[in-house]
């Protein structure tokens, strides 16, 4: 069994990226809190570098491998934001990267991929399995597989960002975090427990993809198709055997939310905040404004999780 991550981990891990991951900002709105009557604290992960928070788990992640594994490099399966950090991290590093995506993968984020130096090994969603091919890989060419969240490293590196928004702004009464996998929101829970530890953690998922909810309640670890949600980055199947427990444990809540108040959110972050962000970076802020009235005067913490979309998409979901 895998060792669980600890709170000392997220302190280690904030160590290991200092220098390499942006300190990134804290936001507040005089018109957010007026209009929610709380006070908003927001931690821009979209100006994180590569565009989201998964650079703090994928750079923690590789630093801690040891020269041999250096040597031969790192595999991740992805099209999305892990994929981008695993490259990035990898290339900081001095090390391979091979990332496995389907042929559909979005050519941004292909180009993003290639431009940080990886290989790219293309295979098809429909009839191919890709954690079968990124196996296969790390078996051939001896390379370490990196996963997207249930990792002990990487759940510690994600921790960081809340950790820095503690320090930043001091305790607070909740914490709102986007929940695919748990990554994230199982550090967010260590680093609260350092810093905050009256702080109620909320996971937010999209509605089309609740397992995490029916997870959380039942206590058992539930599996989905994979759910049709405009929330690409929270498309997961199942959270993690390491996240789940410390979810269970530390976690208050979780809520779930439709793609048109994630599109509500996200225009609220242009017209008020001026910032772009992601429709799974949306998540928290959309569970927020709709359970608003329950954190009337409160305190409040909420991680915007990436800033990572196609123009032209965005300005559609804007738009329609
Ligand atoms: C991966 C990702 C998430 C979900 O994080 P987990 O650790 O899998 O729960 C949320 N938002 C963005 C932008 C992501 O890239």
């Amino acid at each position: 069994m895998t060792t669980p991550p600890t709170a000392d981990n997220v302190r280690a891990a904030a160590a290991r990226l200092a220098g390499h991951a942006h300190r990134t900002p804290v936001l507040t709105s005089r018109r957010v809190d007026e209009e929610l009557l709380t006070s908003v604290f927001f931690k821009c992960e979209n100006f994180q570098r590569m565009g989201a928070f998964k650079f703090r788990g994928a750079f923690n992640a590789l630093s801690r491998l040891g020269d041999d594994a250096r040597r031969s490099g790192v595999v991740a399966y992805s099209s999305g934001n892990h994929a981008q950090a695993v490259a990035l991290s990898a290339r900081i590093l001095g090390m391979p990267a091979t990332i496995v995506m389907p042929h559909d993968a979005p050519a941004s984020k292909v180009a993003a991929t290639l431009g940080y130096g990886a290989e790219i090994v293309r295979y098809d969603r429909f009839t191919e399995d890709r954690a079968a091919i990124g196996a296969a890989l790390a078996a051939q060419r001896g390379l370490t597989l990196v996963p997207p969240f249930d990792h002990p490293d990487v759940i510690a590196g994600q921790g960081t960002a809340a950790l820095e928004l503690f320090e930043d702004v001091g305790e607070l009464d909740a914490l709102f975090v986007c929940l695919g996998g748990g990554g994230l929101l199982s550090g967010s829970a260590l680093a609260a427990g350092l810093l905050s530890p009256g702080c109620r953690l909320h996971g937010v998922e999209p509605e089309a993809g609740d397992d995490g909810q029916r997870s959380f309640r039942s206590g058992g670890i539930v599996h989905i198709p994979t759910p049709d949600t405009i929330a690409d980055g929270a498309q997961t199947q199942a959270l993690g055997e390491l996240t789940f427990p410390i979810i269970r444990r530390d976690v208050t809540d979780v809520h779930t939310v439709s793609d048109a108040e994630l599109v509500d959110a996200m225009r609220v972050f242009a017209s008020t905040l001026k910032i772009v962000v992601e429709p799974t970076g949306c998540l928290a802020f959309a569970a927020l404004r709709r359970l608003a009235p329950a954190f009337r005067g409160q305190r409040v913490g909420v991680i915007v999780s990436g800033g990572n979309v196609d123009l032209d998409r965005y300005a559609a979901l804007l738009t329609a």
